[in-house]
């Protein structure tokens, strides 16, 4: 099956509080960027590449992508508002020869190649499949700084990206919430409220997405002692 991957990459970043964009802040002396577009070059079945940034950025992220050598087609668009603009944006710009589209969030770095070509086999079976993990911590829902009540735990997983669909479903997903206006923070919650099925693929805490500066801390931590590989440049 053929596979269209989706970067979005046009977020401000503005609670990193940094002067460049997020996607195109550097770990390990590599920009965001630069990691999920050296990944998606190595999964086979990912035949091209649609990424979202902001206004004005694009011929960085053709100069990031040449960097990695990823040498798939690839256009770049400007995203929207929000990120679900961005992705529908980009969705308009996949090859209708795709039966999969996989959505990535630049901000996160780790994702592996394997965990890109779990979820698109799982989409390819069942119509939807993401990465997430299964929530560790107990959670409780707060008004006013005080606890109304604790959600249990068991069953809850915590979303990720990449998410894989199958193109069509995808498609009608995005078509129906700018009609209905429906408002979701991923693509999955899009799919779901269609009535379809989308499954879980278990990833790992080392896919974690990049907010704020801790979390950016944590990265170069992580890239520093090796636990990661850092994408080769040119
Ligand atoms: O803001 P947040 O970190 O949740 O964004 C998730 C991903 O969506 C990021 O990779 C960001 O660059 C992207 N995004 C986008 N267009 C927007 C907002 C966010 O492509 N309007």
């Amino acid at each position: 099956m053929k596979a269209s991957a989706i970067i979005v990459a046009a977020g401000s970043g503005s609670r990193l509080g940094l002067a460049s964009p997020k996607a195109f802040v550097t770990v390990g002396g590599c920009r965001l960027l630069h990691y999920s577009l050296a990944t998606i070059a190595r999964v086979p079945s990912i035949s091209e590449a649609v990424v979202t940034v902001p206004e004005g950025m694009e011929r960085e992220a053709r100069d990031v992508a040449r960097e990695v050598r990823c040498d798939l087609p690839l256009k770049v668009t400007a995203g929207g508002v929000e990120r679900q603009d961005s992705v529908r944006i980009a969705l308009s710009l996949t090859s209708a020869e795709s039966d999969l589209v996989i959505v990535h969030d630049a901000a996160r770095p780790f994702a592996t190649a394997t965990l890109f070509e779990s979820c698109l086999k799982a989409a390819a079976h069942s119509g939807g499949a993401i990465a997430a993990i299964p929530v560790a911590d107990t959670l409780k829902r707060v008004d006013q700084g005080a606890i109304i009540s604790t959600v249990a735990r068991a069953g809850l997983y915590q979303a990720q990206t990449p998410q894989a669909f199958r193109r069509p479903i995808l498609l009608a997903a995005h078509e129906r919430a700018l009609r209905d206006r429906i408002a979701a923070t991923d693509d999955a919650d899009l799919v779901e409220q269609m009535g379809e099925r989308v499954e879980i693929v278990e990833a790992s805490g080392w896919n974690l997405k990049i907010t704020t500066r801790a979390d950016l801390e944590l990265a170069e931590a992580i890239v520093a002692a090796g636990l990661v590989s850092r994408p080769v440049k040119k």
